[in-house]
């Protein structure tokens, strides 16, 4: 299993990163992409991601709460600077629980776009967080007409799920789908082509209030697995081919 996008390098796992990992490695996660969002996180997520070189991988992006010139800027210096070391972008998008303000929604809108033509031009996929704004995600998503991307924890209509993915774009579930009825449809009417497993740690755990960790990953294959009709091990073969067809450059390293 690949774990496609989570926080492990937040402070939340500096007292015991060590365990975290290797209760991960037991648990059959070969591979884990995490993404700096801040700028003041990426040193620190380029340390973890030396310190467990070959196992962590890591994606720029910008927390899409964070409407700011300057914030994106900084962000986009980055994603320059290291677009040798980073797999893809990630997370970027539009977040219109946290974000109310028309204004202040057309700006993260602006922002996406210049992301995704980023994205291209450096030939990354991109990661997207589109908190209660999936549909509008996917619109500039279909209109830029760049689908090397990965929808994580994507709580929008399954319509548009579908729309996206048959352009190929990819859902990545994260160990709420145990709980989330929405999560639950997605993965029962998208098809396993389209599907990658992700625990966006340290959120999103499968028991609520709880921390989450990479080896709760293993939530996801087994719900997917459960709702698909088939085994564990056909969802993990499919799963980690998605996630190396998409993120090319961990074809390399694992
Ligand atoms: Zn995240």
């Amino acid at each position: 299993m690949i774990d496609v996008h989570c926080h492990i390098h937040e402070a939340i796992f500096d007292a015991d990163r060590r365990d975290v990992v290797n209760r991960a490695r037991e648990c059959g996660v070969k591979h884990i992409i995490t993404s700096a969002i801040k700028p003041e996180e990426v040193d620190k997520a380029l340390r973890v991601v030396n310190e467990f070189k070959g196992y962590i991988s890591l994606t720029i992006g910008h927390d899409p709460v964070l409407v700011s010139d300057a914030l994106f800027s900084r962000q986009v210096e980055y994603v320059r600077k290291y677009s040798n070391i980073i797999v893809g972008i990630g997370e970027v998008g539009l977040d219109y629980y946290i974000i109310r303000d028309h204004r202040e929604r057309s700006k993260q809108k602006g922002f996406f776009i210049e992301w995704i033509s980023i994205a291209e031009e450096l030939n990354l996929p991109l990661i997207v967080h589109s908190r209660s704004a999936g549909r509008y995600a996917i619109e500039e998503i279909l209109k830029c007409k760049y689908f090397d991307v990965v929808m994580h924890a994507y709580d929008g209509s399954i319509g548009w799920a579908m729309e996206a993915a048959k352009h190929g774009v990819y859902f990545s579930i994260p160990p709420s789908v145990t709980f989330s009825v929405q999560k639950q449809k997605l993965v029962k009417k998208l098809s396993l082509e389209s599907l990658l497993l992700e625990t966006d740690s340290p959120v999103l755990s499968p028991f609520k209030g709880q921390r989450n960790e990479p080896a709760n990953i293993i939530y996801s294959a087994k719900k997917i697995a459960e709702i698909k009709n088939v085994s564990l091990d056909k969802v993990i073969e499919i799963t980690t081919d998605n996630a190396l067809n998409v993120f090319k450059r961990l074809r390399l390293r694992i």
